[in-house]
Formats: structure tokens, sequence, C-alpha cells
């Protein structure tokens, strides 16, 4: 049987690094699906799909034409021929796909698309409800977290260094917002599996995330 390994969290938990750093250890392919709801959300947006028209997004989530390209360091993202990597990350598809997200017919439209990541060389699968929903019986689940204060703070950090200086009060109400609509949605909701192991990073560094998950995948 296919390994899967699930990681879900909140965002701004490092999920994102502690996968990438996994999929490099192990030689694992990643699954980014939190990338995927941005892919929808921005297709919606360039359509001009209402955020909340449930039957035409599910639609547009059926047939999406998106291709992932797995380069050196990064995965690209091509959404309909065009390179959308870098559009798919700022604040305002984030949000656009939060509020798609919520949508039982969606999250059922992409379901396949996500599964089929698996493979014979094993997947690490980033996201909300990898452990709860998606792969269910994956090997081994683990839960990030941190407090909504620290992710803010590493947000805002990492905004600094890329010369941008953001404003911590409102970017710890944009991850408070993110976190309510992920936590409370009618399904798959934001929660641990119930056999997955609990990460706290608010207290530690990357590397000890990245450690710890290291010693009870290996267990
Ligand atoms: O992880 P990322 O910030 O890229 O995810 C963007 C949004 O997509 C999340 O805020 C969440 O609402 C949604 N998402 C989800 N289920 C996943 C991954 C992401 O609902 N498995």
């Amino acid at each position: 049987k296919n390994l899967v390994i699930t990681v879900d969290g909140p965002s701004g938990a490092g999920k994102g690094t502690l996968c990438y750093a996994l999929a490099k250890k192990l030689g694992f392919a990643l699954l980014d699906s939190g990338a995927i709801y941005r892919v929808t959300a921005l297709a919606a947006l360039k359509k001009q799909v209402p955020l909340d028209d449930e039957a035409a997004l599910a639609n547009l989530a059926r047939h999406l034409d998106v291709e992932f390209l797995p380069e050196d360091n990064e995965v690209k993202i091509i959404l309909e021929g065009e390179d959308v990597s870098r559009q798919i990350r700022t604040q305002e598809v984030a949000e656009a796909a939060s509020k798609v997200a919520v949508f039982p017919q969606v999250r059922a439209a992409l379901l396949q698309l996500q599964q089929s990541f698996a493979n014979e060389k094993g997947l690490i699968a980033d996201g909300r409800d990898m452990g709860t929903v998606v792969f269910p019986d994956a090997q081994v689940k683990l839960f990030l977290d941190a407090s909504a204060e620290e992710r803010a703070k590493r947000r805002y950090k990492q905004l600094q260094t890329k010369g941008i200086s953001g404003n911590f009060a409102q970017i710890l109400a944009e991850i408070e917002e993110r976190d309510f609509r992920d936590r409370n949605r009618p399904i798959a909701p934001l929660k641990p599996a119930e056999d997955a192991l609990l990460l706290d990073s608010t207290e530690l560094s990357i590397e000890e995330v990245i450690a710890q998950a290291l010693d009870y995948i290996r267990q």
C-alpha cells in the first residue's frame, strides 16, 4: 500500500517548511492541498464566479485545468497554461480560498485530484483535512499547531524579509478570521485526526519541529 504521511494544522504554523523538509529527507512527493484551494479561488476570481455560488464554484473545481510541475526547489502551478505560482500566494487569494473551501460540493470536487497524488515512493500531504478526510488511512498523521500570536509574528517577520512592512494587528486579525472559517465550517473542519500526533511549534524552532516529526515517523 502507498505510504502517506499527513500534516494538518492552521495557516502559519510552519507546515509548509516542515512538509518540504520531510519530503526532501524521505524522498517522498509533496501534496500542497492549500494550493489546490488557492488555484480554485484564483480561477473563480479570474472568471468572476461569485465566491458564494456553491454550484458554480463546484463546477469550476470539477473542470480545473491545472498542472503541478515539480522543479528543483518548488512545484510550479499552471492554470490554463499560465504559471500562477506567485499569484496564488497573495492575501486576496488566501482569503478567497478559505471562502470557497467552506462549500461541501467544492471539497467533494477536489477530493479525487488530491488523492491522485498518492504514489509508490510515498507522499507528504499538507493541509487541513488530510488525516481526517482525504487520507483517513494514512500510516502517519501529524497535526502542527502554534498560537495565533506566534503565527502572526512569523508572518510579520516573513513580510519584513521581503521588504514589506505589514501591520501586525491586521495580520493577526486575518489569521484569526481564516482560522475561524476553517474550524467552524460544516464539513471537514480543521481539527486533528484522532490518531494524529500533536506538535505545538509555538516555542520550538523549525529545526526542532522537523527533528521531532522525523523521530516520530521513524518509530
Ligand atoms: O494552506 P493554505 O494557506 O495554502 O490554504 C488556503 C486555504 O485553503 C485555507 O485557509 C483553507 O481554508 C483552505 N484549505 C482547506 N483544506 C485543505 C487545505 C486548504 O480547506 N486541505
